[in-house]
């Protein structure tokens, strides 16, 4: 099968709904093989963003959609060569695996036998073989996830575009599947457009991360920018667990309620600035060792790590990852040791 990928560029794409703005005039341009993940909670406009993609909405005049050199714009969804896989799925129950997979090229009346050796090709790649006769309810939650990813690789799409096609499922499905996807879009060369609300999926999955909220981009960066360079507070809040040292600013000092850190006069933040950092970019060490010294509030033993919360070190509760052996009691004594290269300045 031969898949050429393009790149995408999104241009000024606003949405407007009955006179309601849910899609700020929106840029973005993805690179050829790419997979993006637009990431944000429900109602932000990932799912408006992805259908003008598709060709199912059309962007407020004056926005654009390329495909590589191709305005495709006011091309309708049958004409863009985009593969779509939703969040039910959509498999047909009344038809087996071959049908389901085969059916859009039935639909474009590709010749009967080029049909069934494409069917052949999606079946050994999706390791369905054994499969092909089967009707869709005797598949597992993971053959059927291969079954639409097949049906919508059939006809050789330019972009594959998937929305929360995990978000049915129960959550150990979910992520054993998540690492299934990761292998399979990894191995297609195809530019990818992926759909979720799940900071798990997006961090395994993107290539790159677009963060949305409220109908506009907030970052756009790969999975370790998001998570260790966050633009704002609301993409650090949204992904994974972060801390905030509130306090007074003396002197390139930050006093916070549980003591003082000095940093070095490059980390200063701006005036106005907090500064925030992971919960595993710190250090539980002794309270006499330590700038900043609080209370052990909450301890959860989670195997490879212990996730401790400390009081009274800052204005907030801090939540550290400690390594899983460690030995505590709440209301003890700790003092807390931030990593120089974990401490994130927000304005
Ligand atoms: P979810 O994760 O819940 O699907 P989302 O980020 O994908 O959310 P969208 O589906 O893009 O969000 O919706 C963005 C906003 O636009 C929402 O407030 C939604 O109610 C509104 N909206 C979407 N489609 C329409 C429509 N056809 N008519 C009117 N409003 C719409």
């Amino acid at each position: 099968m031969k898949l050429t990928p393009v790149p995408i560029t999104l241009s000024r794409c606003a949405k407007t709904f009955q006179g309601t703005r849910v899609l700020e005039p929106l840029d973005l341009a993805i690179g050829a093989g790419e997979t993006i993940v637009l990431l944000g909670p429900s109602g932000c406009g990932k799912t408006t963003t992805l259908r003008i993609i598709a060709g199912l909405e059309t962007p407020d005049a004056g926005g654009t959609v390329s495909f590589g050199d191709d305005d495709v714009t006011r091309l309708p969804i049958e004409r863009r060569q985009v593969g779509m896989v939703f969040q039910s799925y959509a498999l047909f129950p009344n038809l087996n695996v071959r049908e389901n997979i085969g059916y859009g090229l039935k639909i474009a009346k590709v010749e009967p036998a080029k049909a069934r050796r494409r069917v052949d090709e999606l079946l050994a790649m999706m390791r369905l073989e054994a499969h092909g006769d089967k009707p869709i309810d005797q598949l597992s939650g993971g053959q059927r996830q291969r079954v639409a990813l097949a049906r919508a690789l059939a006809r050789e799409p330019r972009v594959l575009l998937l929305d929360e096609p995990l978000t049915a499922l129960d959550a150990r499905l979910r992520d054993t599947l998540r690492r299934e996807m990761n292998a399979l879009l990894r191995g297609l060369n195809v530019t990818t457009v992926y759909v979720t609300h799940d900071q798990a999926e997006a961090m395994e999955l993107g290539d790159r991360i677009v963060v949305m909220s409220a109908g506009r981009i907030e970052q756009v960066g790969t999975p370790r920018e998001i998570y260790y360079r966050p633009a704002s507070r609301h993409v650090a809040q949204f992904v994974g667990t972060i801390n905030r040292l509130a306090g007074q600013w003396r002197d390139g000092a930050l006093a916070t309620a549980g003591g003082t850190i000095r940093l070095p006069p490059a980390l200063v933040p701006a005036a106005g600035s907090e500064l925030f950092f992971r919960p595993e970019d710190a250090r539980l060490v002794e309270p006499a060792a330590a700038s900043l010294v609080g209370t052990v509030e909450g301890i959860s033993f989670l195997g490879e790590r212990t996730r401790v919360t400390v009081s009274g070190a800052a204005a907030d509760t801090l939540v550290i990852d400690a390594p899983g052996r460690i030995e505590l009691t709440r209301g003890q004594a700790v003092g807390i040791d931030v990593a120089p290269e974990g401490l994130i300045a927000l304005a």
